[in-house]
């Protein structure tokens, strides 16, 4: 007997913003899995089922853990906070499934990405192209992160920031807004949302050349626009050239 995974993507924080696949899935499961914050965010509102929480960076180990519970025959939920397969636990699942030979069915659900949510927040800045860029170098090198800003930046791209800032790494954001600088006017808005949809949300608007003085920590997202770019009404929006 072979049970089953479902990586689930929970969205940004509370429980409207779950998605009533996810919902399902996570209700017909035996065992709910994943880092503790995110169990933390569940079990209040399912508080009937079991569950395997786990610490962050043991993200190997905790598939490795889901993947021996399917194999007992489990119905297993991991979850992974906005979208599963968006610097989330989604690709790490399949490749251990695939590393182990077996035949285990891993299906993804997806869930609100932290860019979508943060945007719906700041206004509509994601109205035309964009690209969403991670400033965490613990799993890419630094240089092509930097290759990708300078992409991106050229590109005239709007830019969604995840994993902006944290205690190790409190110089990447700087680099990247100098990088961006070389493209982008000062003026240009930017706005950036911490703990987006849960208690603690805050939302924010700054400009290129001001967001280096601002608080952004590892549970914000920041958007910085590109020339297109303005504030309509008190809000963020990116420009798409319909006569209005
Ligand atoms: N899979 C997640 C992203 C994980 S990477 C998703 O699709 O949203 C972790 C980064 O996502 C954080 O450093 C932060 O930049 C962003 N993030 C995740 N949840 C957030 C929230 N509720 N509010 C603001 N940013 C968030």
């Amino acid at each position: 007997m072979t049970g089953k995974i479902f990586v689930v993507g929970m969205g940004p924080g509370g429980q409207e913003h779950i998605s009533p696949k996810a919902m399902e899935v996570m209700q017909t499961s035996d065992i709910i899995a994943g880092y503790k914050t995110y169990i933390d965010l569940i079990k209040p509102i399912l508080p009937e089922k079991e569950y395997a929480s786990s610490g962050m960076k043991k993200e190997v180990e905790r598939c490795e853990e889901v993947m021996q519970l399917a194999k007992e025959g489990k119905t297993v939920s991991l979850i992974s906070s906005g979208d599963a397969g968006i610097y989330g636990m989604a690709g790490i699942m399949i490749e251990v499934v695939n590393a182990h030979n077996s035949n285990i069915d891993v299906e993804v659900i997806p869930g609100i990405s932290a860019a979508t949510s943060a945007a719906s927040l700041l206004g509509a800045p994601l109205m035309n192209d964009f690209v969403t860029l991670s400033l965490s170098d613990l799993l890419t090198p630094w240089e092509l992160i930097v290759k990708r800003l300078h992409a991106a930046g050229s590109g005239d791209f709007v830019i969604a920031l995840y994993n902006p800032r944290s205690k190790t790494r409190i110089k990447n954001l700087d680099v990247a807004i100098e990088t961006l600088l070389q493209y982008q006017k000062p003026e240009t808005p930017v706005g950036f949302v911490k703990h987006a949809m849960r208690e603690k949300q805050e939302v924010h608007y700054t400009t290129l050349g001001e967001l280096k003085n601002c608080d952004i920590d590892m549970f914000t997202t920041v958007i910085i626009g590109n020339s297109r770019t303005e504030m309509v009404g008190g809000k963020m929006v990116t420009i798409r050239g319909y006569k209005i």
